[in-house]
């Protein structure tokens, strides 16, 4: 690529404090479009701001549109490291290629938030469990409201300072598990990162915090009954000695940190079960006490404990509402592994070049 650098001509101050999720952007961005004709092209970082948009970009209409969530994180050698970035590649041409747009090449693709980190560096902030979200994402932006795949789309790359996800730190959450709602059935588009898969759960999402729970649980499209996946994470369930997970067969989405936490509970001897388990026996080992922990994972918490089910009037508590053992092992070791304090064994951090 031939990346065009539009330095900003006035640079905002960095924010202080606790630096929460999402709500700070940094100087710049980068920018991409493809049409049709010509693919990709014009591949820029620019400074930051507003784009102006044609009331009817097609995406404002028919919500084409896929993104991605990766962290960049400040080492204590210097070195700015990523984290299995060619796995966010992947799952972005696999959500593009399901929604009928173009996929950005993987090399591309990595070279392209490199760029933009670079550019960006001294924005990573260092304090305990700070990084720089990054967040790519891709949209229709053909005019007409047609309903058809587009023939122009743009690619972007915004980036933010966050801090530890949740600031009194790692604690158990309440999850609500909707029995009404659902989010996806096969066929659809749950294994995709887009847009209208979160749109289409808000209303689950504003249900469970009305009620004093921090984010859904939901359950398969077609019966209600299997334990899918929780809001923006992945969910695991320690029964017994076994760690019980969602199969990834169209529903779910296939996580990066759902995979990493995998092979490092293998690596420790776990045995790990990719299979669909009913919310009846999971609330039902939860009153036995044979559900020992449970957690969410995801790049933004990295691993969320799971302290409350409530279903269907009954609620069940798990670990006495603390974090468990294995949960805060899991955290501290792909945390450790992700800022650089810990051995890679797996060589999951891509040192930024
Ligand atoms: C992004 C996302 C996850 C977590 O994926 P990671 O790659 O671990 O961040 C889980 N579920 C849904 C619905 C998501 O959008």
């Amino acid at each position: 690529m031939n990346i065009r650098i539009e330095r900003a001509k006035n640079l905002k101050e960095k924010p202080e404090g606790a630096l929460g999720f999402g709500k700070n952007f940094t100087d710049h961005m980068f920018v991409m479009d493809w049409s049709r004709d010509k693919g990709w092209y014009d591949e820029r970082i620019i400074p930051y701001g507003p784009m102006v948009i044609d009331p009817v970009a097609m995406v404002l209409h028919y919500a084409q549109e896929t993104f991605e969530g990766l962290k960049a994180y400040m080492g204590k050698d210097d070195n700015v490291y990523l984290f299995r970035p060619e796995m966010n590649a992947r799952r972005f041409a696999n959500s593009n290629r399901r929604m009928c747009m173009p996929e950005v090449p993987e090399d591309m693709f990595i070279e392209a938030i490199s760029e933009i980190v670079k550019v960006e560096k001294s924005w990573i902030p260092t304090g305990e469990g700070e990084s720089l979200y990054i967040r790519p994402f891709m949209y229709a932006n053909q005019s007409g409201l047609g309903v058809d795949e587009a023939d122009s789309y743009r690619f972007m790359i915004v980036l933010c300072p966050v801090g530890a996800y949740y600031p009194q730190g790692v604690n158990p959450v309440k999850i609500y598990v909707e029995d009404e709602l659902t989010r996806t059935t096969v066929g659809g588009t749950g294994f995709v990162k887009c847009g209208g898969n979160y749109a289409g759960s808000l209303a689950g999402q504003v249900k469970a915090q009305k009620l004093g729970y921090t984010q859904v649980l939901w359950l398969d499209g077609v019966h209600r009954k299997y334990v899918e996946e929780v809001g923006s994470m992945n969910a695991m369930f320690l029964v017994n000695d076994t760690v019980i997970t969602a199969p990834i067969e169209g529903t779910v989405l296939a996580g990066v940190t759902r995979d990493s936490i995998i092979s490092l509970l293998k690596s420790w001897g776990y045995k790990v079960e990719e299979r669909k388990i009913e919310i009846d026996e999971l609330i039902e080992k939860g009153k036995s006490g044979e559900l020992k922990e449970a957690w969410g994972t995801g790049t933004a918490a990295v691993i969320s404990p799971i302290g409350e089910l409530f279903y269907k009037g009954d609620k069940v508590e798990i670990n006495d509402f603390e974090t468990g053992e294995l949960t805060k092992k899991l955290y501290d070791t792909l945390t450790g592994i992700q800022w650089g304090n810990i051995e890679d064994k797996y060589n999951w951090r891509k040192i930024v070049k």
